[in-house]
């Protein structure tokens, strides 16, 4: 594995361990030559998927290229760097298990959003914002008023009512969406 730093061949193993549930080997490697130190992972691809873009362009399917699309839309989000690595193998092995090599770039938005949605809300906005295209703060309102993410009326939109037969089960907690913090900034 050529070293990032300085482009030399001969870079050694110092670490290898399972990651992601045991979906990923994780290596830390370091250069003879530099002495940079990085991180590489090991994963089983199943097949070759190539994106098919609206204007109909055919490019390979690029995992860092979600990686980094997502990573934007959780920046400076409190959610563990392992985990936003086990849902991108999650929107991976979904895409390979379409059954389909051509993959249209709208069906890894969608997985990408149903993904966001379940993590953490304010990404969920966030990646909405471009993957839709947004042009006014209306898109936003009408967004959040669509997807029951309004708090204006301080009731938790889209709770389910608890039937009265399971009336004696704790409490039911919606999925986060009501209750997740969608102030603007909450970095200090
Ligand atoms: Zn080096």
């Amino acid at each position: 594995m050529r070293c990032p730093f300085c482009g030399n061949l001969e870079t050694q193993v110092k670490d290898s361990r399972p990651s992601e549930d045991g979906a990923a080997i994780r290596r830390r490697r370091s250069c003879s030559e530099c002495g940079g130190r990085f991180t590489t992972f090991e994963r089983v691809q199943l097949r070759d998927l190539m994106i098919v873009k609206r204007s109909g362009r055919r490019t390979p399917f690029d995992r860092a290229k979600l990686e980094r699309s997502v990573a934007i839309a959780l920046r400076k989000r409190p959610i563990d760097q392992d985990r936003i690595d086990r849902m991108v193998s999650g929107i991976v092995r979904q895409l390979e298990s379409m059954g389909e090599t051509d993959i249209p770039s709208e069906a890894v938005g969608g997985l990408v959003m149903e993904a966001l949605r379940s993590l953490d809300v304010v990404a969920y906005v966030r990646y909405a914002s471009v993957y839709r295209d947004f042009r006014e703060t209306s898109d936003f309102a009408k967004f959040l008023g669509d997807e029951g993410l309004n708090q204006n009326s301080g009731v938790a939109p889209k709770a389910t009512p608890v039937p009265k037969s399971e009336a004696k089960d704790p409490p039911r907690i919606e999925r986060g969406l009501g209750e997740q913090d969608l102030s603007p900034s909450d970095d200090a």
